[in-house]
C-alpha cells in the first residue's frame, strides 16, 4: 500500500456582524470571518492538507477568490469537490486531524458536531476525523481576537 501525508494551514480575520462558520458548523457568535467564501478556515486548512497529500495544488488555485463562482461559497461544497479530485487519483483517506486556534467563543462543545459534519461531507467515518480546539492564552493576533488560525493534517492511502 502507498501512503501520502499532507498538511494545510489557513487564517481568517474576524469582524463584527459576520457569520462564523467553523468545520462546517455555525458558531453562535456576533463576530465572524472576513472571506470571499463563507470563511470556514478549518475546512480551508483541511482542503489544503488533502490537496497537499495528493499533490493536487492548493485551494487558492482550485477555487480562485477572484472568481464569482466561489463568492460566498459553502466551504463544505469545496471540501466535497476536493474529495472528488482526491478519489479520482485513486486515494482514500486514512484519517484527518484539524487544530483550531480561536480565543473566543469557546467551541469545545461543538467539536462532536464538527466531526460528524466533516465525516459526512468527506464520506468517511467519524473516528477518522479529529477536531481539536485551543486558545493561544491571549497571545498574538488570535489571542487579541483579531483572527482564527487552523492547521490540518491528512493521511491518504491507495
Ligand atoms: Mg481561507
Amino acid at each position: 500500500m502507498e501512503f501520502r501525508i499532507g498538511q494545510g494551514y489557513d487564517v481568517h480575520r474576524i469582524e463584527e456582524g459576520l457569520p462564523m462558520w467553523l468545520a462546517g458548523v455555525q458558531v453562535p457568535c456576533d463576530r465572524g470571518f472576513v472571506a470571499h467564501s463563507d470563511g470556514d478556515v478549518a475546512i480551508h486548512a483541511l482542503c489544503d492538507a488533502l490537496l497537499g497529500a495528493a499533490a493536487l495544488g492548493d485551494i487558492g488555485k482550485l477555487f480562485p477568490d477572484t472568481s464569482d463562482e466561489w463568492k460566498d461559497a459553502d466551504s463544505k461544497e469545496l471540501l466535497r469537490i476536493v474529495m472528488e479530485r482526491v478519489r479520482e487519483k485513486g486515494w482514500e483517506v486514512s484519517n484527518v486531524d484539524v487544530t483550531i486556534a480561536l480565543q473566543s467563543p469557546k467551541i469545545g462543545s461543538l467539536v462532536p458536531r464538527m466531526r460528524d459534519v466533516i465525516a459526512s461531507v468527506m464520506d468517511i467515518e467519524k473516528d477518522q476525523v479529529s477536531v481539536k480546539a485551543t486558545t493561544t492564552e491571549k497571545l498574538g493576533f488570535v489571542g487579541r481576537g483579531e483572527g482564527c488560525e487552523c492547521w490540518a493534517v491528512a493521511l491518504l492511502h491507495r
